[in-house]
């Protein structure tokens, strides 16, 4: 069966709370001024971000805006923003090289032990700092095509024992599509252990119920990696959703990405990680922001990143000390920031990112250098 035929024989989705509120959500810039969260005066200059990069957010989510608040973390992170038709120095739409590590459309192997692997490039939002916000459309067809190479290519490369599903958001498959990918992954026999990185839990959490948890736990080990970036995203609903994971017997763990505006203070971000740990959830990472194009007004420097998780240390558990990396651009990897690997330069603003995969890259930091340096 060709993969257009299989496809025309997907079931209709039914409807669903989490559908429900996708659908009343905003897909464009005139649904957010329906909704009072954009003025009709600045609507026509902010369709033109919205023609450049796709948005979409959820009635849930969008819920969460202080609507009188033009700084609205929450806001920052779903409404766009003119800021996002700058390119800044170094920005680039593939920021941390993924293309040239990539066998298969779906498939990135840049780590010899563990590939990202991308089930679809859909999302239940578009976040407005994403650093895949050009790679971000979808062909379901092709990319179920794609999907059969990338699993030919696990297949010949037991090297490979962890795949970490991503996108595009994996929880936009079905609980039934999840439950095979999972298993064909599984029934390679070289895998050691499953990932899902989802920002579902902080975006649409009625989409985490317990027969999601339960199909995601039957393929265990499986770690959940979701992404909350502000205490306000810690909401009843989304313990709820996170509960029915770890109710379930998987391992959550969270990545934030530094957000100037959003997170970038010390108190925020103490909350944060004081607030995932009373929902079971281990800070796992805090990234720096990677180089995309058009995401200049959410840069931190390297040296206030350095500050603000130094000033965490001794006030905070250790449980709750996320490791803060720099993926380095262009593809040497994830680099721990407050270490070796980090190295300043007598130039303030000048760093050297030693890669774990050999390689040293020169890095101007743009947050420093807005016109770039040498
Ligand atoms: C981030 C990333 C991983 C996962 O890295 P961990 O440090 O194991 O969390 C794997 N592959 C690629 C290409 C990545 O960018």
């Amino acid at each position: 069966m060709s993969a257009r035929e299989d496809r025309r024989a997907l079931p209709v989705l039914a409807p669903t709370p989490w559908r429900d509120s996708l659908r009343a959500g905003a897909r464009d810039v005139d649904a957010l001024v329906a909704r009072g969260l954009v003025a009709a005066a600045d609507a026509p200059a902010l369709r033109a971000v919205g023609e450049r990069f796709e948005m979409l957010a959820s009635d849930y989510y969008l819920g969460l805006i202080d609507p009188d608040d033009p700084d609205d973390p929450i806001r920052k992170q779903a409404v766009p923003d003119l800021a996002e038709l700058l390119v800044g120095p170094s920005e680039r739409a593939d920021p941390i090289g993924d293309r040239a590590h990539a066998p298969s459309e779906v498939l990135v192997h840049r780590y010899p032990d563990r590939a990202l692997l991308f089930p679809t490039f859909r999302c239940p939002m578009f976040c407005r700092y994403c650093f895949r916000k050009v790679a971000l459309n979808d062909d379901p067809i092709r990319l179920h095509a794609a999907l059969d190479d990338a699993l030919a290519y696990l297949a010949r490369t037991p090297a490979i024992r962890e795949v970490i599903l991503s996108g595009g958001d994996p929880l936009m498959l079905s609980d039934a599509r999840l439950d095979d990918l999972l298993g064909r992954l599984r029934a390679l026999g070289t895998l050691r252990r499953l990932r899902i990185h989802t920002r579902f839990p902080v975006t649409l959490p009625m989409r985490v119920d317990a027969a999601l948890a339960a199909t995601l736990a039957r393929h265990r080990p499986l770690y959940v990696v979701t992404h909350f970036n502000h205490p306000r995203e810690l909401t009843a609903e989304a313990a709820t959703a996170v509960g029915h994971l770890v109710a379930a017997g998987l391992t959550v763990l969270n990545q934030t990405v530094l957000l100037a505006g959003v997170n970038d203070a010390a108190a925020t971000l103490s909350d944060l990680f004081e607030g995932l740990l009373d929902l079971q959830v281990r800070p796992y990472y805090l990234h720096h922001p990677d180089l995309t194009v058009g995401t200049q007004h959410f840069r931190v420097s390297l040296d206030r990143g350095l500050a603000l998780v130094r000033a965490l240390r001794g006030r905070l558990t250790g449980l709750a000390w996320p490791t803060y990396v720099i993926d380095i651009p262009g593809g040497g990897g994830k680099v721990p920031v407050d270490s070796a690997a980090v190295r300043p330069t007598d130039t303030p603003g000048v760093w050297l990112l030693h890669s774990p995969l050999g390689g040293v890259h020169r890095y101007v930091d743009p947050a420093v250098h807005p016109r770039g340096c040498g």
